[in-house]
């Protein structure tokens, strides 16, 4: 994640709170969350437990009282920014099933403020083009699946096909003949994430039956014309990948 010149890669840990079943479960929150002036800390500790308590550091801590738009704010905002100067950000959630990566990273469309990090992108690139009329800008969007070490795409109109890795000295590693489309606003970009949503693979694990097994990488790709001090046309490419991982319990927990 690349969030600012300085900084190329910000973990930062989010903590969701106790589900309706946890509750009645009697389960309780052992986890205690502090935000420090240059980073978060966690500290995980169970009532009773004989064991110290464990703590953990991250760049920033976000507690269950984190609403969508906030998490974005402080953490993808910045990354988008990164993307128009023609820069290359990836975003990812990383966690045990259950623990809130779909949420975070979709979220659910309506109402509004429960959209997720990939929908709050999506936003936040077409109003930053709106908002530069001088500009000229091309908008595509590429999404592929890994499962069981194949790469499918997504988009394609046989997503069943197994595409093959490449690597360019010039511009690094690609998918072969993956396909990509243009949009021209969020509801296009929107349109093409639902399609490649519906042909994912969808695994039953023991642990979670939406669960999926399978990590996707959305990629939108900005190129940018721009007329220069010298009065000719510059054009920078950014790109972004919003990555949605597997679950991150073990395979041989989850009989996988
Ligand atoms: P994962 O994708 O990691 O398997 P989910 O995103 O499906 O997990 O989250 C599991 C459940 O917890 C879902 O019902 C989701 O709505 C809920 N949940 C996750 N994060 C939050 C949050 N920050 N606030 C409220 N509910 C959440």
């Amino acid at each position: 994640m690349r969030s600012n010149k300085s900084e190329c890669i910000q973990v930062v840990i989010r903590c969701r709170p106790l589900s309706s079943t946890e509750i009645a479960n009697g389960n309780e929150k052992v986890v205690q969350m502090i935000e420090r002036e240059d980073r978060g800390e966690i500290i995980v500790h169970r009532e009773g437990d004989e064991e110290p308590p464990k703590v953990f550091s991250f760049d920033r801590v976000f507690d269950e009282r984190t609403n969508q738009e906030d998490l974005f704010e402080k953490t993808a905002r910045a990354i988008v920014g990164n993307v128009f100067e023609g820069y290359n950000g990836t975003i990812f959630a990383y966690g045990q099933t259950g623990t809130g990566k779909t949420h975070t990273m979709e979220g659910e469309l309506k109402p509004k403020e429960m959209r997720g990090v990939m929908t709050r992108c999506f936003e936040s690139v077409f109003n930053c083009i709106e908002e530069q009329p001088n500009a000229q800008f091309l908008v595509r969007a590429s999404y592929l699946e890994i499962y069981k070490e194949n790469i499918r795409d997504l988009l394609s109109p046989n997503p069943k096909n197994k595409l093959i890795m490449h690597e360019k000295p010039d511009t690094g590693v690609y998918v072969k003949d993956l396909s990509s489309f243009i949009c021209k606003n969020y509801e296009e970009m929107q349109a093409v994430q639902d399609t490649g949503r519906k042909n994912k693979s969808m695994g039953e694990t023991k642990m979670n039956a939406r669960s999926s097994r399978s990590h996707s990488v959305f990629t939108l790709t900005l190129e940018i014309s721009e007329l220069g001090p010298d009065g000719k046309d510059h054009i920078r490419v950014g790109k972004l990948n919003m990555v949605d991982l597997a679950g991150s319990e073990r395979q041989s927990k989850t009989n996988a």
